[in-house]
Order: structure tokens, then C-alpha cells, then sequence
């Protein structure tokens, strides 16, 4: 068999994005795509991508950084986001979750039995809303073919049909205030991107948050980690299996403006302010 060189490996790994770009309609030409960038592998990986078809497609791209306030992981992150964006030369907004909501991670993270509850929800409203004041038509995150069948379970563990509509690689214009997720890394493995980083010899941010132990995520991306061990192939499997059964239900999600801040909201108050009067409820 031949080696694989890095040359063949990247190749590889363009057209099978390529791929998902071309067959979901990812870009548009002329688009203006927010990229979410931690500083991880998968957000690194993105943006490199984006900026590979940024002249096919005619883009223009911005990066977005969002500092949680979690001590003693985000600052390296957030140093590697920099290089990143300044080596391909893309403008890259810091936003914070101190300055924005006056909140650090670290100090509420007792009040909630995973960390990642909050994360994910002032994240998510951050990465939104900073998209959405810079006009981009797009936001890509480095969601994997991992993350996505990880987080696929995890709603049917809980129930939670409605997270169903998250699911694929580009979600509909639901709300004019609601920036469109592209997931241009929707059918790599997780394992694949850390290849990339190590064969270029990129410089990402591999250490492992110290709030991951405490999800759902984490006991799941272990199990499934397993299975594929054991029977290599279940993931793209799985993630085959969910597309094949499971048609967008966009129309399970009517979003309003939140009468709070105005965001785009599936209540007529938005998770993040519902979250921020609990905290408030608190002293520290
Ligand atoms: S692991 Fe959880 S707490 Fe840590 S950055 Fe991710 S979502 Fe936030
Ligand atoms: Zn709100």
C-alpha cells in the first residue's frame, strides 16, 4: 500500500469537504462567512478551509474569538486564534463574556451540574450576535462528524426533539437576526483534523477544557470512541443513519425577538437572559 503523504492526506481531506460544501450548498458566491474560532483544532481546521476556497467563492471572511473566563485554558486558545488569523491574514473580533454580560465562567460554574450549560448558551448568543453586527450571511463552526453524532444522541437521550433541526451541515435563514451555522467539517472525523494539524505542523490548542469531564458529551464521545475501535466505521454510520431518518424541522422553530434584548428567541425570552436573571439571583 502507499504511504500517505501529507500532500495526499490534505487533498483527501479538501474534497470530502468540498463535497459537503458543494452538495448542501455551504457557500454562495459573494458570501460573508463568520468564522467561530477557539483556537482548537476543529475551529483552526475551519477557518483554513474557508480561506483555501475564499477566492473560488469570492468570500469575505472574518474570525470570531469568545473568551468564556475560564482560567488557565482560554488565554492559550485565544493566543493560538490570533497567530492564526494574522497568518492568513483575517480580521479577528475578540468578544468576552465579561465585558459583554459581565459574567466569568469560573465563578458560575458551581450553580450548574455541567459548565457546559451556560458555555454553550452565552456562546452561542455571543457568536450570533457578533455575526450578525459584522452582516455575515454565514456562520461556520467546527462542528465534526464527532461532535455532531455526539450531540445528536445527546437530544434523543433527553428528549429534546426540537435540537433535531440542528442537525446537518447547514441550517436554514430562520430568523432575519439568526445567523445561518455552516458545518463545512460535518463528515470528518474528529481524529482526522488532529492528523491534519500534527502532519502541517499547525499550531492549535489541544488541551482539553477543564469543565469537559462534566457533560454528557464526554461519557458519550468515550463510548462512541469505543464502538469505532471495535467496529471501525460506526460513526460514519450512525451520522448516515440520522440523515437518512430525520428530516429537518425547521417548522418546530418559530423564533421571535426576545423582549429583553432582542435577539432571536424560540420564547419571548431569550435562554441567555433567562440565565442571567438566575445568576443575578446570586451574589458573588
Ligand atoms: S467543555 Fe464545556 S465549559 Fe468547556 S469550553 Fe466547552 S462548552 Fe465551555
Ligand atoms: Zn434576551
Amino acid at each position: 500500500m502507499e504511504p500517505l503523504t501529507r500532500e495526499k492526506f490534505n487533498q483527501n481531506l479538501e474534497k470530502r469537504v468540498e463535497r459537503v460544501i458543494m452538495e448542501y450548498k455551504l457557500l454562495e458566491n459573494g458570501d460573508k462567512v463568520a468564522v467561530a474560532l477557539s483556537g482548537g483544532k476543529d475551529s483552526v481546521l475551519t477557518l483554513h478551509l474557508l480561506h483555501r476556497f475564499q477566492e473560488d467563492f469570492n468570500l469575505q471572511l472574518v474570525a470570531i474569538s469568545i473568551d468564556e473566563g475560564i482560567s488557565g485554558y482560554r488565554d492559550r486558545g485565544l493566543k493560538i486564534a490570533r497567530e492564526n488569523a494574522s497568518k492568513l491574514k483575517i480580521e479577528l473580533v475578540e468578544k468576552s463574556f465579561s465585558d459583554e454580560l459581565d459574567i466569568k465562567l469560573d465563578q458560575i460554574s458551581s450553580l450548574y451540574k455541567s459548565t457546559c450549560i451556560p458555555c454553550g448558551v452565552f456562546r452561542r448568543y455571543l457568536l450570533n450576535k457578533s455575526a450578525y453586527e459584522w452582516g455575515a450571511d454565514k456562520l461556520a463552526t467546527g462542528h465534526n462528524l464527532d461532535d455532531e453524532i455526539q450531540s445528536f444522541l445527546m437530544s434523543f437521550a433527553r428528549a429534546d426533539f426540537r435540537r433535531f433541526s440542528k442537525f446537518g451541515p447547514k441550517l436554514q435563514k430562520i430568523h432575519p437576526k439568526l445567523v445561518p451555522r455552516i458545518k463545512p467539517l460535518w463528515k470528518i472525523p474528529e481524529k482526522n483534523v488532529g492528523i491534519w494539524a500534527v502532519l502541517n505542523g499547525v499550531e492549535v490548542h489541544f488541551a482539553e477544557c477543564p469543565y469537559s469531564h462534566q457533560s454528557l458529551r464526554a461519557k458519550l464521545k468515550s463510548y462512541l470512541n469505543n464502538l469505532e475501535e471495535k467496529s471501525p466505521g460506526t460513526k460514519m454510520m450512525l451520522l448516515e443513519s440520522f440523515r437518512k431518518t430525520f428530516k429537518q424541522q425547521e417548522s418546530l422553530l418559530e423564533l421571535v425577538e426576545c423582549e429583553s434584548c432582542g435577539e432571536p428567541s424560540s420564547l419571548n425570552i431569550c435562554k441567555a437572559c433567562e440565565m442571567r436573571e438566575y445568576i443575578d439571583s446570586f451574589e458573588f
